[in-house]
């Protein structure tokens, strides 16, 4: 069950720990929250779930309780202590893999090499939760489902559509791979500090005929937008004359004008560009 504001300043209190707000530490303190976020997810029973900071393990220990292994990564070095402490048992008999890491460094923690379907339920850390899900996206290991609560700015990012403002390379290679399962409001108050900016938890399903873009390419179309604003038509003269030449046929076959912007460009446009570069490579 979710910890009360009471009992979780207490908990700090003993812990000797103050909340890190560079480590986005809002530590869920709504019980219905908590099962919201399992529910939403509709897991199979026994489905793998990894979890990117579980701070003080209140959605990790009702993750276990349904009877889930769950991979949890955290960095925070007390917080991984009480968790060690709290949860041994749950390690002990191998239901919990803590990993005490940098979740962008290390975006699938310990999860195993010949692992079949898993998902991912998570309170986010705000601040990397961008990174961290671009480095699973690449990381070959694509989750069947993901619930996670995230700041409202970044929910709109990623479920962005071609020629918004806010249609990004992450837009491009999330919408490749999912599509959104359902959205949630969450009120600042079911987080104790309560964080300063909106919160949203949102599922995504895992596409029957995903494309992860190559790394290549996606190095490739996060640098096109560094310049969105910019004609592609010039934006292609930086790179080599191999890509230049793929790119200028591509828009040609597309019946593509050289002076879209690339936040003009669909995510199945992308995708076909993707492909087209890969073939070449
Ligand atoms: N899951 C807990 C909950 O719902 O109450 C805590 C969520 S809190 C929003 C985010 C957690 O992510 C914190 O425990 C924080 O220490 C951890 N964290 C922050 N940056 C991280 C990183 N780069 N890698 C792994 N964990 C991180």
């Amino acid at each position: 069950m979710a910890l009360s504001p009471s009992v979780t300043n207490e908990l700090l209190r003993q812990l000797d720990h103050r909340p890190n707000k560079k480590l986005g530490q809002n530590f869920l303190i709504d019980g219905n929250l908590v099962e919201k976020s399992i529910s939403m997810a509709d897991l199979p029973k026994k489905m793998p779930v990894l979890e990117i900071g579980p701070g003080l393990g209140t959605l990790t220990e009702r993750l276990l309780a349904h009877g889930h292994p769950v991979y949890a990564v955290e960095i925070d070095r007390r917080l991984d202590a009480h968790l060690r402490e709290q949860l041994a048992s749950y390690i002990k008999s191998g239901q919990l893999n803590l990993l005490r890491a940098d979740a962008v460094k290390c975006p699938t923690g310990d999860l195993p090499e010949e692992i079949g379907d898993f998902a991912v339920v998570a309170n986010l850390p705000y601040a990397i939760s961008s990174a961290w899900l671009e480095g699973l996206l690449g990381s070959g290991k694509l989750p069947l489902r993901m619930v996670m609560m995230l700041q409202k700015e970044a929910t709109e990012r990623m479920l962005a559509c071609p020629g918004s403002k806010t249609f990004n390379a992450l837009s491009i290679f999330l919408q490749a791979c999912y599509k959104t399962g359902g959205k949630h409001a969450v009120p600042g108050q079911c987080f104790f500090p309560a964080p300063s900016v909106d919160s949203v938890l949102l599922r995504m399903d895992r596409l029957e005929n995903k494309f992860p873009f190559p790394k290549d390419v996606r190095v490739l179309i996060r640098r096109i937008f560094t310049q969105r604003r910019k004609q592609l038509g010039s934006l292609i003269k930086n790179e080599n004359s191999d890509i230049q030449e793929v790119m200028l046929s591509w828009l040609k076959r597309q019946n593509l004008c050289p002076t879209i912007r690339p936040e003009k460009i669909t995510g199945s446009q992308w995708t076909d560009l993707a492909r087209c570069l890969s073939e070449k490579s």
